[in-house]
C-alpha cells in the first residue's frame, strides 16, 4: 500500500487523534498542515526553505499543471518531486475544484466536464478518468478524486444530484487508477451545508474503502458554525483507520477547531496569498505589517517566533520591503506564514501526546479572537481602512 496512517493516540477530551501518515517520501506526523505549491512551487520560496520550516508534505494542483507545462511534460522530467526538488511528500488534488469554479467557462455532463482554459481560452474536458491518468503522471504520493464541489449557498436537489454524481465519479476513479502501488487515491466526500447529505456522501464514498478521505466544498462562504455542525455530522461516519482531510482549510483558527472535531490534514493558499498583502499571523490574530504603524517598530514581526524572517529582520524592515515592492518582503511575510502554522500544528500534536490539547484550544482560540476583535475594532475607529488585509484577490481559480 502506497501510503498507510497509523493512530497513536486519541485526545480524551475530543475527536482529535495524533497519528502518522507513512508515504513513499517520508513519514509525516499528523495533524499536519500542507503548504500549497499550485505551480510545482511554493509562492517565492525554494524547496529547502521550505523544508527548513518544517513541512514535509505540500499540495500541487493537478488543474493548473495539466494546462502547464502538461502531465506528460512532468512525466518526461521523472514526475513532480525530481521535476521541482522536492524531497518531501506531495499531494495532488484531482482539478475539479478549480474545473468546477470558471463557473462560465464550463459545461458538465455525466461524462465529466468541458472547460477553457483560463490561461488561452483553448477548450479541454476534464472526466474522472482522465483526471486521474494525469495525476498517475504528475506522480504524487496521494491523489485525489475528481469531484464536484458546489458552492455555497447551494440548492438542495443540485446538492443532491452533486453528491450522486460525486459517488459514481469516484467508483469511475478508483476503476481508473493505475498505480495504486505508489499511489494513494483518496476518496472525497461532499454534501453542501445539508446535514443528510453529509451523512448520505460519507456513507456512499466510504463503501467505496479508499486509504484516506478529502472532506470537500466546506470553507467556500459559509459561517464557521455551519462548517463546525457539518464536520461534526460527517466526520465520525468516516472510517477510524484512515486519515481525514479537510481540503481548503487553512486559517490558523480553522486547524485548531478542525483537528478537535477529528481532521488529521488541512491546506490552504491563506497563508501564503495574506502574505504578498503584507499581512502576517501572530497569536493575537493577524497583523498588517505593511501598515503605517510600524514604520519605526524595530522588533521582530512575532517575539520569540524561530522563523528565519522573526530571527533576522525587524518589522520596519519588512514594511520598507513590501512598500518598495522588494520580492523580499513576500518571501519573509511568507516564510512567517508558514512557519505559523506549521509550528502551530507542531504545537496540537505535543498537546495531544501530553493530553493538554483541551487546554491548548481554549487558550489559543481566546487569545486570537479577543486579538481579531480588536482589529475589527480598531479598523472601525479607523475608518476601515487601517488594518484591512488588502485588495481581495480573486480566490479562483488561480489561487486556491
Ligand atoms: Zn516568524
Amino acid at each position: 500500500m502506497a501510503v498507510r496512517w497509523e493512530l497513536l493516540r486519541r485526545d480524551p477530551a475530543s475527536a482529535a487523534r495524533l497519528g502518522r501518515l507513512h508515504t513513499p517520501h517520508g513519514v509525516i506526523e499528523t495533524p499536519v498542515f500542507m503548504p500549497v505549491g499550485t505551480q510545482a512551487t511554493v509562492k517565492t520560496l525554494n524547496p529547502e526553505e521550505v523544508w527548513d520550516l518544517g513541512a514535509r508534505i505540500i499540495l500541487s494542483n493537478t488543474y493548473h499543471l495539466y494546462l502547464r507545462p502538461g502531465h506528460d511534460l512532468v512525466q518526461e522530467a521523472g514526475g513532480l518531486h525530481r521535476f521541482m526538488n522536492w524531497k518531501g511528500a506531495v499531494l495532488t488534488d484531482s482539478g475539479g475544484f478549480q474545473v468546477f469554479s470558471l463557473a462560465d467557462l464550463r459545461k458538465i455532463t455525466e461524462e465529466g466536464v468541458q472547460f477553457r482554459s483560463h490561461i488561452d481560452g483553448s477548450t479541454h474536458f476534464l472526466s474522472p478518468e482522465k483526471a486521474i491518468a494525469v495525476e498517475n503522471a504528475l506522480g504524487a504520493d496521494i491523489i485525489m478524486a475528481f469531484d464536484e464541489c458546489t458552492p455555497w449557498p447551494c440548492d438542495y436537489d443540485y446538492a443532491k444530484r452533486s453528491i450522486e454524481r460525486t459517488a459514481r465519479w469516484a467508483a469511475r476513479c478508483k476503476a481508473a487508477h493505475a498505480r495504486p502501488d505508489e499511489q494513494a487515491l483518496f476518496g472525497i466526500v461532499q454534501g453542501s451545508t445539508f446535514a443528510d447529505l453529509r451523512r448520505q456522501s460519507a456513507e456512499e464514498i466510504v463503501a467505496l474503502d479508499f486509504p484516506g478521505y478529502g472532506i470537500g466544498g466546506l470553507s467556500v462562504g459559509e459561517p464557521k458554525e455551519l462548517m463546525h455542525e457539518m464536520l461534526e455530522v460527517q466526520v465520525p461516519l468516516l472510517p477510524d483507520d484512515r486519515p481525514r482531510y479537510l481540503m481548503g482549510v487553512g486559517s490558523p483558527e480553522d486547524l485548531v477547531e478542525g483537528v478537535w472535531r477529528g481532521v488529521d490534514m488541512f491546506d490552504c493558499v491563506l497563508p501564503t496569498r495574506i502574505a504578498r498583502h503584507g499581512t502576517v499571523f501572530v497569536p493575537d490574530g493577524k497583523m498588517t505589517v505593511r501598515n503605517a504603524e510600524f514604520a519605526r517598530d524595530f522588533l521582530p514581526i512575532q517575539e520569540g517566533c524561530d522563523c528565519y524572517a522573526c530571527r533576522n529582520f525587524s518589522r520596519a524592515y519588512i514594511r520598507h520591503l513590501l512598500k518598495a515592492d522588494e520580492m523580499l518582503g513576500l518571501r519573509l511575510c511568507s516564510i512567517h506564514n508558514l512557519r505559523f502554522l506549521v509550528r502551530l500544528m507542531e504545537e496540537i500534536r505535543a498537546a495531544l501526546a501530553a493530553g493538554t490539547f483541551a487546554e491548548y484550544r481554549k487558550a489559543f482560540l481566546e487569545r486570537w479572537h479577543a486579538g481579531e476583535a480588536e482589529r475589527r475594532e480598531r479598523a472601525r475607529a479607523a475608518g476601515g481602512a487601517g488594518h484591512a488585509p488588502g485588495p481581495a484577490e480573486p480566490l479562483l481559480p488561480e489561487n486556491r
